[in-house]
């Protein structure tokens, strides 16, 4: 995943290192377990299991799973 066209029109892109289309979402448990291994490396963090695209323009959030190209989940800003 580098770039796709969001729903409102917007391009998002996760080309640029750093940026801010991107999220790192963990759930708490899998922080937890992450932090349990042992000495905190920020180089060695684990990717998150969940892709998450936030757009800047009409904050829609684009969830990717399993390294698929294809959201699996699509949330539009409800208020
Ligand atoms: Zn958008």
């Amino acid at each position: 995943m580098a770039r796709m066209t969001c729903k409102c029109g917007e391009v998002l892109s996760n080309t640029l290192a750093p940026n801010d289309i991107q999220l790192r979402v963990f759930t708490d448990k899998e922080w937890d377990d992450i932090i349990n291994i042992g000495q905190i490396d920020t180089l060695d963090l684990p990717d998150p299991k969940v892709d998450v695209w936030r757009c800047p323009k009409c904050k829609r959030m684009y969830f990717f799973e399993d390294g698929n190209d294809k959201a699996a989940l699509i949330y539009r800003l409800e208020e």
